[in-house]
């Protein structure tokens, strides 16, 4: 019983802080676009993204190797 509930603990830590998320991001404005929201691209893998204007993309948007 003890082992289902670890398993289902580190589940959801895995969920939660998605590790695989965690890349050197560096979103930049692209303000040339405008649409419903900003525009926002990263530098380091080519994601896109558009927030509303204010918000900042916190982790990469880059599809899964
Ligand atoms: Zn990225």
């Amino acid at each position: 019983m003890i082992i289902i509930v670890g398993l289902l603990v580190a589940f959801i830590a895995i969920i939660l802080l998605r590790p695989w998320a965690r890349r050197q991001c560096r979103w930049r404005e692209d303000r040339s676009r405008r649409g419903d929201g900003v525009r926002h691209v990263c530098v380091a893998c080519g994601a896109e993204t558009v927030l509303p204007e204010g918000q900042r993309p916190r982790d990469c948007r880059a599809p899964r190797p």
